[in-house]
């Protein structure tokens, strides 16, 4: 199948998206890298009118560091992430999930923002985004605003960010002093959409627990460090509130069996790396 006909719009300033988005809102999407756009065009499950095609936009942030901060901007692709010198020193969970998306030739293409507003529940990035607790930061011709990543996602494929907003930039904070961090996934096999995926932040505190795949959206759980000697039962309680069904890939008394002891290896992991 091929996509419905659509206009192609080329901008090369965030000004000239805003321009669009604010004429044409819904009608409108963005294309970044395209790893999953084209497919859903293709598929036709997205029939916009036009198309606006970030990729020649002059005027936005590659990577930088500012005061314990990662900020990337819209245009990043996943694989000169994954390729960055300091990306283990400064964003080991990242580091450790970023070869799980997808091939090597999706991440040459496809941008770090790209599948953090994609926001599909078996993304790598979403999740990692989700247990930093990082934040994105939305344009529109009405304003500026920055989202906790605790509030960007509201359902499969969906978040908050407006139809008349772009996002222009990401933040992570950089790795912390006695914190640890593991990433963990299961999948049919290496590479292919995960079944479970699991992204957990520890330190003297608390534990942050997020959990990709299994639920709708991804979903993130903390847990006060002192109550680490019940995780079996907080893991329990949390795999049973989960809304869970059967699919073709695993029965649901397997998914909760896979937060139970693949969810309490990554909690395990977490807390040896720190
Ligand atoms: C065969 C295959 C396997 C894959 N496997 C995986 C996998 O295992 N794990 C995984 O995480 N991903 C996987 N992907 C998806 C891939 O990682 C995509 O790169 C990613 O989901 C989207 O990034 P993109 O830059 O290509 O965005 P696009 O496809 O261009 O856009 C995706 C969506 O985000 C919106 N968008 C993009 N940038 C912005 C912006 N700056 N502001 C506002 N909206 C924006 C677009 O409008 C669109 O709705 C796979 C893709 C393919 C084709």
């Amino acid at each position: 199948m091929k996509p419905c006909n659509f206009t192609y719009i080329k901008s090369s300033s965030i000004n000239e998206v805003l321009d669009v988005l604010d004429i044409h809102g819904e009608k409108a999407q963005i294309l970044a890298g395209g790893q999953s756009l084209i497919s859903m065009l293709n598929m036709r499950i997205a029939n916009p009118e036009i198309i606006i095609d970030i990729n020649f936009l002059k005027d936005v942030i590659a990577l930088n560091i500012k005061d314990n901060v990662i900020e990337i901007g819209p245009l990043f692709r996943q694989l000169e992430l994954e390729n960055w010198s300091d990306l283990k020193s400064n964003l080991p969970l990242i580091y450790q999930s970023i070869p799980y998306v997808g091939q090597i030739q999706h991440r040459a293409r496809g941008t770090v923002l790209g599948s953090i507003c994609h926001g599909d529940p078996t993304s790598e990035l979403p999740l990692c985004f989700l247990a930093l607790n990082g934040k994105i930061h939305l344009k529109s011709k009405k304003g500026h605003r920055s989202i906790p990543a605790n509030d960007f996602y509201l359902g499969p494929l969906l978040t908050s960010k407006n139809s008349n907003e772009v996002a222009i930039k990401l933040e992570l904070p950089t790795k912390k002093e006695a914190t640890g961090y593991a990433f963990y996934e299961i999948s049919e096999k290496y590479s292919d959409y995960a079944i479970a995926s699991f992204a957990v932040v520890t330190d003297n505190n608390k534990i942050r627990f997020a959990l990709g795949s299994i639920p709708t959206k991804p979903t993130v759980i903390e847990w006060d460090i002192k109550n680490f000697k019940f995780i079996d039962e907080l893991l329990n309680d949390f795999a049973w509130n989960l809304d869970i069904e059967d699919d073709q890939h695993a029965s649901a008394t397997y998914k909760r069996d896979l937060i139970r002891k693949v969810g309490k290896n990554t909690i395990l992991s977490s807390i040896k790396n720190i």
